[in-house]
């Protein structure tokens, strides 16, 4: 660990979590070390501890729900650690490594490059700064018909405050490479969900959809995903 001495006194010292230079204050004091202080600054000794008890909490909660199934499981964990999952994906998705793995993903994968582009369009749209003709192509609805659809569920959202996400009641990534964009798309695969549960829900589990759209995708799910496709 390098550490800054003025005048004979140690001062500052090098967070080998962070890597960020700080003084003596932001660490807690440990005899064993030589310049008698912790490695790790407070703040990430704060973020250790509550990483930990979130994967002790999650452990606990695996245990307790896990005969109930995953859906129920998941829903019950977010609702109960909601604030600290928002967060925790929020610095999450800001780390330098995974915005690179997110370019790099766009690049690369064409399902996911869809979805982002599909979202934003989306979104633009409900905003009022429509451009819609290239949405409309792809997806084969305007985002004007994608909110004729989903209008009462804005509006209930947008009342109550609550931000809200659009989701794919069949993750994305439940979909074989070569399914149609405009099928992993499609307005009946389409919902409007609570940011939160949006977040802990991602690619653990599918909602159900209309027996009708379940017929169509079918063969465009991949095979271990098959069994867990539900209908209304
Ligand atoms: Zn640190």
């Amino acid at each position: 660990m390098k550490t800054t001495y003025i005048e004979g006194i140690t001062t500052t010292a090098i967070c080998t979590k962070c890597k960020e230079e700080k003084t003596f204050e932001n660490f807690d004091k440990c005899k064993r070390m030589k310049n008698g202080c912790r490695s790790h600054c407070k703040k990430c000794r704060q973020e250790e501890r509550q990483e930990k008890e979130y994967k002790e909490k999650h452990a606990q909660f695996n245990k307790k729900y896990y005969h109930a199934g995953f859906k129920d499981y998941h829903k019950e964990f977010y609702e109960e650690n909601k604030e600290y999952i928002k967060n925790r994906m929020f610095e999450y998705k800001l780390k330098p490594n995974v915005m690179q793995r997110r370019k790099d993903r766009f690049k690369n994968d064409e399902k996911y490059r869809t979805k982002v582009l599909m979202r934003s369009a989306l979104y633009r749209c409900l905003k009022g700064k429509a451009k819609e003709g290239r949405t409309a192509k792809l997806l084969g609805y305007t985002a004007i018909e994608f909110l004729d659809r989903f209008r009462t569920d804005i509006k209930t959202y947008n009342d109550s405050d609550i931000d809200y996400h659009i989701d794919h009641k069949i993750p994305i990534e439940w979909f074989i490479d070569s399914a149609p964009v405009n099928i992993i798309s499609a307005l009946d695969n389409m919902q409007i969900i609570s940011a939160t549960e949006n977040l802990h829900k991602r690619h653990f589990y599918a909602d159900p959809v209309s027996a009708d759209f379940a017929l169509k995708v079918i063969k465009y799910i991949q095979e271990q995903y098959k069994d867990q496709i539900t209908i209304i």
